[in-house]
């Protein structure tokens, strides 16, 4: 794994949560929190990324993460340039690389990548000029850092804690970076209990999830959790024969009113989105008093400001 950090310990590039240590993490949830509003109200705005370029390249699709990190950066004061990637060289065969240099010659500073690939984040990392930052968002089905973040923001300002809490991470916990980065971000703010809830096809290889313990039923894993993370069947890294069955899905695994009463009265309810309502969850849950969902939206841009921030104030003047 490479190395995040710049050499005076400021963060540089952030491409997972594997092994940051617990005060980096801190220190940018505490960064984010200057960034909430309620939802309302006029966001921040601020100067701070004035004269800086933030290039969006996703090569899969978004919703939330791409916009919510164009806002941040415009909000931040920033330039942005967002690739279609369809449109992009990349379709005509340029290589990455070329296109990372491409952008850099026209003072890109900031690279926000997206890639279902393994390893093109890490690629250009190790590529850029020394003054430019790789921001992760969304490695295969291996990292989503500012998910993992805004996830660990949205549980803190819930239950302003992590010791001691009981998470339950629901679904497809095999292909999904969100979990790998929840799970990342969780354990090294202090998470006393991460449990596994899955049918057998999508539990992570043996060896992932360490500590964590795993169960094959909706109904026993969640029973007494603070927090319920549901997960996104990630049909688009399964082989179609193994795309589960939707209201056979729904009838075990599916988060019906019912079965959140197993947890405790005051647990969330979180999904990263896209839902499938009614096959993983409900929409009355969905929608629901314990649902936290907007939340993690709405916290998605404070984070990613909050790391937009971070990397460019590192750089020093
Ligand atoms: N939006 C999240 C991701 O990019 C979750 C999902 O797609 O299911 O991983």
């Amino acid at each position: 794994m490479m190395e995040q950090n710049r050499p005076n310990g400021t963060l540089r590039h952030l491409l997972t949560l594997e092994g940051m240590p617990k005060t980096q993490i801190e220190a940018l949830l505490t960064r984010a929190r200057k960034f909430v509003r309620p939802i309302g109200e006029a966001p921040v705005h601020t100067h701070s990324l004035a004269g800086i370029t933030v290039a969006n390249l996703f090569t899969e699709p978004s919703t939330r993460t791409r916009v919510s990190f164009e806002l941040a950066a415009k909000r931040l004061g920033a330039d942005v340039v967002n690739l279609e990637v369809q449109l992009s060289s990349r379709v005509k065969g340029e290589s990455m690389l070329d296109t990372i240099y491409t952008l850099e010659a026209c003072h890109v500073d900031v690279f926000v990548i997206r890639d279902a690939e393994t390893g093109v984040h890490e690629l250009v990392a190790s590529h850029v000029k020394p003054h430019a930052s790789v921001l992760s968002a969304g490695e295969a089905h291996v990292a989503h850092p500012t998910q993992g973040l805004l996830d660990a923001l949205t549980i803190l300002q819930a239950k302003d804690r992590f010791d001691g809490l009981k998470v339950a991470i629901v679904g497809d916990v095999r292909h999904s970076r969100v979990a790998r980065s929840a799970w990342h971000a969780l354990t090294t703010l202090g998470v006393a209990e991460i449990r596994i809830v899955a049918p057998r096809a999508l539990m992570p290889p043996a060896g992932e999830f360490a500590g964590c313990e795993r169960f094959n039923s909706l109904d026993t894993g969640i029973t007494g959790v603070d927090v319920i993370m549901m997960l996104r069947i990630q049909k688009e890294r399964m082989e179609t024969a193994a795309i589960p069955d939707a209201d056979r899905y729904f009838q075990k695994f599916g988060l019906s009113a019912e079965r959140l009463a197993k947890a405790k009265p005051d647990a969330i309810v979180m999904h990263p989105q896209p839902m499938n309502r009614g096959i993983e969850i409900a929409s009355d849950v969905a929608d629901g008093p314990q649902s936290v969902i907007k939340d993690q939206v709405r916290n998605g841009v404070a984070v990613r400001m909050a790391v937009l921030e971070a990397v460019i104030e590192g750089r020093g003047p």
